[in-house]
């Protein structure tokens, strides 16, 4: 642990995870297996290119407790993947599957490339020799990958063909997030924003907000952030007045169609210079006096620079690990209602626990079973933290890894491991 802020993500989650295992008094012993990740493995593999020559590739896998189930975690294709952003992430999801009570412990995946650079079919390469390298660590019993930034169900259908062919049978239960016609579930595009909106409904009844017509902003726009507005709207039937992503922003006090903005990116690359908006930055973006900010971008965007000047009364973490933890205590002593990123973001997770289960089933659902049973986890789930940390007078994401850390002790013990 360092002293100073950090903004490396795996100190900062082990920051966090310290801070509930004092409140939770946590057994030393159980404390230093879950401050680092059970395995990580390093990968490198080659990839053919389009002009002949073969290019070596890094690649990581961190599978970082199983205690409560198979490892579940997304695979990111980033240029700046690192290690530590893995291994980070890897312990996210172990606590984000603990919270929504879902039969897995947590992993990530990645490899480091820029899929902006690469033709599909270096993409596929790309994505079928990392399957390759990691295949004998992973399986529908062992760790289940699925998307993540820059990964796509087409992504996870050559991957999930590529496991087949190295086992020999069909296995649609070794990944997630996959085409439909491939075992694919129905709610699953849309299922990380659609349960941060649930925990936002329950959010604003606790504190006595009406959604209707309240503002929103949201930060990013690819797969959370769309859906996001677009949920919002229809669910919540608030107005979204700003939407950004890494390129600029657009704002509009009268409200912004989430389609129009759909378009604008889909057509310029950026959803800024959206007709009838003006142009807005990322970072005053954050600091707009709405009801709701949903940061779904990256990590790291409220930090102690800029959490005095949120103004937001519900802050809605998409994304993960948005907020630093020096911003946490700020926004925590201002009074906001913070739903914590492995709480809010749990239900793309919940609903590839879906998918998974109807693989295994062979059995598959109708959209309104997901949702329902989704909008039932994501409601326990908030309800579970909300709960204790009224009990312990702590802020949500103390709270939010007391609930999960206890799961995963209890299944720790329960085991004989400690
Ligand atoms: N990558 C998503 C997350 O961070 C989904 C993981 C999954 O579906 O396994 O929650």
């Amino acid at each position: 642990m360092t002293n100073g802020p950090t903004l490396n993500p795996f100190e900062i989650s082990q920051r966090q995870l310290d801070k509930a295992a004092e409140k939770l008094s946590l057994d030393p012993q159980v404390h230093a297996l879950l401050r680092e990740p059970m395995r990580t493995l390093q990968v490198q593999f080659p990839v053919k290119m389009d002009d002949g020559t073969t290019k070596v590739f890094t690649g990581f896998r961190v599978q970082y407790n199983d205690a409560r189930g198979p490892t579940k975690g997304g695979i990111r294709f980033h240029p700046e993947e690192t290690i530590d952003t893995v291994k980070a992430l890897a312990a996210w999801m172990t606590w984000k599957c603990a919270v929504v009570d879902i039969p897995y412990g947590g992993g990530k995946g990645g490899v480091i490339c820029n899929p902006k650079e690469l033709s599909t079919s270096e993409l596929e390469r790309l994505a079928r020799g990392y399957i390759r390298a990691i295949g004998r660590f992973i399986g529908p019993a062992r760790d289940i990958p699925a998307p993540d930034v820059y990964t796509t169900p087409q992504i996870m259908a050559w991957m999930m063909d590529e496991y087949s062919k190295l086992v020999g049978y069909n296995t649609p239960g070794v990944i997630t997030g996959k085409p439909i016609p491939l075992g694919g579930s129905l709610g699953r595009g849309d299922a990380t924003a659609r349960g941060a909106v649930y925990t936002i409904l329950e959010a604003a009844k606790v504190i006595g907000l009406d959604l209707k017509n309240a503002t929103v902003a949201i930060q990013g726009y690819g797969n959370a952030g769309y859906f996001a507005a677009k949920l919002m709207r229809e669910i919540a039937g608030s107005k979204v007045v700003a939407v950004s992503d890494s390129r600029g922003g657009a704002y509009s006090p009268d409200g912004i169609d989430p389609e129009a903005a759909f378009e604008q990116k889909r057509s310029t690359g950026s959803v800024a210079g959206l007709a009838g908006t003006k142009p807005i930055s990322n970072a005053e973006l954050l600091e707009l006096d709405v009801d709701v900010l949903i940061p779904a971008a990256i990590e790291n965007v409220i930090t102690e620079k800029n959490a005095e000047s949120v103004k937001a009364k519900i802050i809605a973490e998409a994304a993960n690990g948005p907020t630093t933890p020096e911003a946490d205590e700020i926004l925590y002593r201002n009074g906001k209602y913070l739903i914590p990123d492995f709480l809010c973001n749990a239900g793309g997770v919940t609903v590839s626990y879906f998918e998974w289960v109807q693989n295994i089933g062979g059995y598959y659902w109708s959209l309104e079973e997901v949702h329902e049973r989704l909008r039932a986890k994501m409601t326990k789930a908030f309800h579970d933290v909300h709960e204790m940390a009224q009990q312990n007078d702590v802020d949500n994401r103390t709270a939010a890894y007391m609930v999960s850390v206890q799961r995963v002790a209890e299944a720790m013990r329960l085991r004989g491991w400690v």
